[in-house]
């Protein structure tokens, strides 16, 4: 079998092109869109996706600010500038990168953030709302893995999923959502006991453990649909994901490549959740 590609660039083209409209509605009515983006420190990979996060507001039409603060800058100082936001009616969502520098609390920080303009749904208050089955903000890269299924009609109901991560931005959310889509989920981890034999009865399998081609043929069922969260660079300076690509690609019904699966999808729900903030603001 060969698996048929989900092709997460394809999809995000497709939905931002209505995103343009949302947006476009949004500024007719006097509430532009707008995503406010701090990053500290100067990680390379950070700033990347910062920057990638920018550029996609702006093929969009959402007004996007960066704040860009040295890597020494003390917590407070940004506590304070997420204050102030909070209280920006021109901004609509929040979003810190992540990783903070060793000296932040990275809870205190996301916790200041108004859960009304939390973006990435990491506020323990939408992390419960999410929980609940009532969500407010769903997380994007795992909002963005179900665009994926959904968009390419595949059923989730009664099947085995196996999550690899337990993260609390990729791992935890996923296992949420595919169990509210009635899926029947295992999330495995470092401590997970012989992890391929819960791989191998893997009907929906969600590689996001940040390990370059950890996940080889034959921890794979035939005809699984295997998603691929995982971003790695490779010696020669090529991105791999977590699945061993050409070999599981083989044996699987649908898998994302890297890139081109999951990353795009992620900063394409990063915009439906800003649109979907400043449309539940407007005056009804
Ligand atoms: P974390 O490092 O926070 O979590 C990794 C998880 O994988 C942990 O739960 C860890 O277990 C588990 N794990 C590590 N090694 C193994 C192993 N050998 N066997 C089983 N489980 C293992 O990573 P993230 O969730 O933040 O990210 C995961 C990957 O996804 C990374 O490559 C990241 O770059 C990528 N990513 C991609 C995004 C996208 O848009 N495509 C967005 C976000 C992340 P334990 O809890 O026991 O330590």
């Amino acid at each position: 079998m060969t698996a048929i590609i989900l092709d997460g660039n394809a999809l995000a083209q497709k939905l931002r092109a209505d995103f343009k409209t949302r947006a476009e509605a949004l500024t007719s009515r006097g509430q532009r869109p707008g995503l406010a983006v701090i990053l500290v420190g100067e990680d390379q990979a950070s700033q990347v996706y910062v920057r990638n996060k920018v550029n996609a507001c702006l093929q969009v039409g959402i007004h996007s600010e960066k704040i860009v603060y040295p890597l020494d800058t003390a917590q407070q100082t940004v506590l304070d500038k997420i204050a102030q936001l909070n209280a920006d009616p021109t901004i609509h969502g929040i979003l810190v990168q992540l990783p903070l520098p060793r000296h932040f609390d990275s809870d205190t920080v996301l916790e200041a953030i108004s859960p009304k303009k939390d973006v990435d749904g990491f506020h323990a208050e939408n992390v419960g709302a999410l929980i609940q089955g009532r969500p407010r903000f769903i997380p994007c890269t795992p909002y963005g893995v179900m665009q994926l299924f959904a968009d390419a009609a595949i059923e989730l109901r009664g099947k085995e999923a196996v999550i690899l991560g337990r993260s609390n931005i990729v791992g935890k959310p996923m296992a949420m959502l595919l169990m509210q889509a009635s899926a029947t989920v295992t999330v495995c981890h470092s401590q997970t006991r012989d992890l391929a034999a819960h791989t191998r009865r893997a009907d929906i399998l969600v590689a996001a453990l940040g390990k370059a081609k950890f996940v080889t043929a034959e921890m794979v069922k035939p005809g699984a649909v295997v998603i691929d969260v995982g971003i790695n660079r490779l010696p020669d300076g090529k991105l791999c994901g977590d699945v061993d690509f050409g070999p599981v690609s083989e044996k699987a019904s649908a898998i994302t490549p890297v890139p081109g699966g999951v990353g795009p999808m992620t900063i394409t729900m990063l915009l439906a959740n800003t649109l979907e903030a400043a449309e539940r603001e407007l005056p009804r």
